[in-house]
C-alpha cells in the first residue's frame, strides 16, 4: 500500500542562488571530469547551456525529465494524479508550448521563458515544434507512446507493490557545507550580481548567508572592489523520501530509466556518489528544519526499462522472436501468441522455446523494473560531507580551466563538443558560445 495521508513539517524553499553560493550535485562530477565543460556549465562560473533552437534537445534526458514528472505528481500527496495524464499533459505543453507556473521553470530553462504579462508567477514557454531546428513529429510521438506504455505499466506494478508513506515529494535541496571541524564554509562570491541584488539578510544555525562585505584588490584591473562572503551551499533535487512500512526505515527513491538493464547495470552502486549525497544531504537538511527523521538509511535506485509489454513480434518464419534484448514481452503475452497461431505442438518440441518461456516467467516485473537498494552507513555519509568540502574548495580557488580529452561518452556526448574543438584549433570559440548558447535560468 502507499501511504500520502502523512503531513508533517516541511522544508521551507531554498534561499536565493544569489545570497548564498550554491554547488551542485552535477557540478561536482563536471568539475572532477573536465575542467573546462565546468567552467563553460558552473553556475559559479559561465552557467551555459545549449540553445534548444540549435542543438535541439537531448533525447534520453528530455524524456526521463517527463517520466519523472509524472511520478512526481503521482506521489504528491495533494495531487495524487494519474501518471498517464501527467505525462501527456506534460508532452503536449512540451511539444506546444504555453503557460507554465514558476515552480515549473526548471524543466523549460532552455524554452526561452518569458513572464506573463498580468499573471503572477506565471511564464511564457515556447513549444518544441516552434524551436527545434528541425522538429521530427515522429520521434517525438515514438516516444509520447512509449512514456504512457511505461507509465500504465508502472502504475499497474505499484499499486501492487509500494509499501511506504510518502514524506516529501520530490524537491530542490540546499544545505550548508561544513568544514572538518563542522563548522559553515563562507567564501567570496565572484559572480557579477544582479543589478538589483542587495545582501540578504537571511540566515541558519549556522550563521547569516552573506556573511560580511569586504574590499578587495581585483587582480584584473588592480582596483579595489566590493565583495561578499557567503555560506557554501549543496543543493540538487532529490526524489521522494519516504518511510518503509515494514522496517519503518527512512530512505529515498530514485529513478531513472535504461535503455536496457543488465548485470552491469547495478555495479557503480556500492560508491554511487550521487546516492551517497542525497542521504548526506537529506540528514543534513532534517537537522536543519527539525524534519520527523534523522536518519536516511538507503536509495531505493529504481530502473525504469524504456519499454513496455508487448505482443512477441512475429517472424516471416511463423514463430514468435525470442531475441532478449529487443523483445518487450511477458510469459502470458507469450503464452497467448503461441495459442492465437496454433503453436502449441512446435513449442512442446522446441526446447528455445521452452527456455525462453521459462525466462519469461523467471524474470517476471523484473522485464521492465529492477531497483537495488543502496545502503549508506554514518561512516560513509560523514565522508561524502568531508569530500565535498574539499571539492568545493578546489572549485572555488581560481582553479586553471585545462580541457580533458578522452574516449569517454561523457566527453564524446559534451555539449560542448563543438567550442571545445574550435579553442583546441585556434578557431574563434567565444563566438560559437555567445551563438549556441544561453544562461541557465534556473541555476
Ligand atoms: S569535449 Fe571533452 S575535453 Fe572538451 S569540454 Fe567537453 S568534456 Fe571537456
Amino acid at each position: 500500500m502507499i501511504d500520502t495521508t502523512r503531513v508533517g513539517i516541511k522544508a521551507p524553499p531554498p534561499p536565493s542562488k544569489w545570497d548564498i553560493i550554491p554547488i551542485h550535485t552535477s557540478d561536482r562530477a563536471t568539475f572532477k571530469f573536465c575542467r573546462r565543460q565546468w567552467i563553460w556549465s558552473s553556475p559559479t562560473r559561465f552557467n551555459l547551456v545549449p540553445k534548444t533552437s540549435i542543438h535541439g534537445v537531448r533525447m534520453p534526458l528530455w524524456f526521463g525529465t517527463g517520466i519523472h514528472h509524472a511520478l512526481e505528481r503521482y506521489y504528491h500527496p495533494y495531487l495524487r494524479e494519474d501518471p498517464v495524464e501527467v505525462f501527456q499533459a506534460w508532452f503536449h505543453l512540451q511539444w506546444n508550448g504555453g503557460l507554465i507556473h514558476r515552480s515549473e521553470l526548471k524543466e523549460f530553462a532552455d524554452r526561452n521563458p518569458t513572464p506573463h504579462p498580468s499573471i503572477e508567477d506565471t511564464f511564457v514557454v515556447r513549444g518544441l515544434s516552434d524551436i527545434l531546428p528541425d522538429p521530427d513529429y515522429e520521434v517525438f510521438e515514438e516516444h509520447l507512446d512509449l512514456g504512457i506504455g511505461m507509465l500504465k505499466f508502472y502504475k499497474e506494478y505499484a499499486e501492487e507493490h509500494d509499501n511506504f508513506s510518502v514524506i516529501e515529494v520530490e524537491h530542490d535541496f540546499s544545505v550548508p557545507l561544513l568544514d572538518p571541524n563542522g563548522a559553515p564554509v563562507y567564501m567570496v562570491d565572484n559572480r557579477p550580481m544582479p543589478e538589483n541584488w542587495c545582501p540578504a539578510s537571511g540566515g541558519n544555525e549556522y550563521g547569516p548567508f552573506v556573511l560580511a562585505e569586504t574590499t578587495i584588490t581585483d587582480p584584473a584591473t588592480d582596483k579595489r572592489v566590493t565583495v561578499y562572503k557567503k555560506q557554501l551551499h549543496a543543493r540538487g533535487r532529490m526524489d521522494v523520501i519516504v518511510q518503509d512500512l515494514e522496517s519503518g526505515r527512512f530512505g529515498i527513491r530514485d529513478y531513472k530509466t535504461a535503455a536496457r538493464i543488465d548485470d552491469d547495470y547495478f555495479r557503480h552502486l556500492d560508491l554511487d556518489e550521487q546516492c551517497t549525497t542525497y542521504l548526506w544531504a537529506g540528514e543534513q537538511e532534517a537537522k536543519l528544519y527539525g524534519l520527523e527523521y534523522s536518519q536516511l538509511d538507503y536509495v531505493d535506485y529504481i530502473a525504469l526499462r524504456k519499454n513496455y509489454p508487448k505482443p512477441p513480434t512475429m517472424l516471416n518464419s511463423g514463430l514468435p522472436s525470442i531475441d532478449r534484448q529487443k523483445e518487450s514481452t511477458t510469459a502470458a503475452m507469450f503464452e497467448k501468441a503461441i495459442k492465437d497461431n496454433g503453436l502449441q505442438m512446435v513449442f512442446d518440441d522446441s526446447e528455445k522455446l521452452q527456455n525462453y518461456y521459462t525466462y519469461l516467467v523467471q524474470m517476471g516485473d523484473k522485464l521492465f523494473i529492477q531497483f537495488d537498494p543502496v545502503r549508506r552507513n554514518r561512516h560513509q555519509k560523514a565522508n561524502c560531507g568531508v569530500r565535498l568540502y574539499y571539492e568545493a574548495v578546489d572549485m572555488l580557488s581560481n582553479p586553471v580551466p585545462y580541457p580533458n580529452p578522452n574516449k569517454n561518452i561523457g566527453c564524446l556526448n559534451c555539449v560542448f563538443r563543438p567550442p571545445c574543438v574550435a579553442a583546441e584549433s585556434g578557431s574563434d570559440f567565444q563566438a560559437m558560445l555567445d551563438d549556441g548558447y544561453e544562461s541557465n535560468y534556473d541555476r
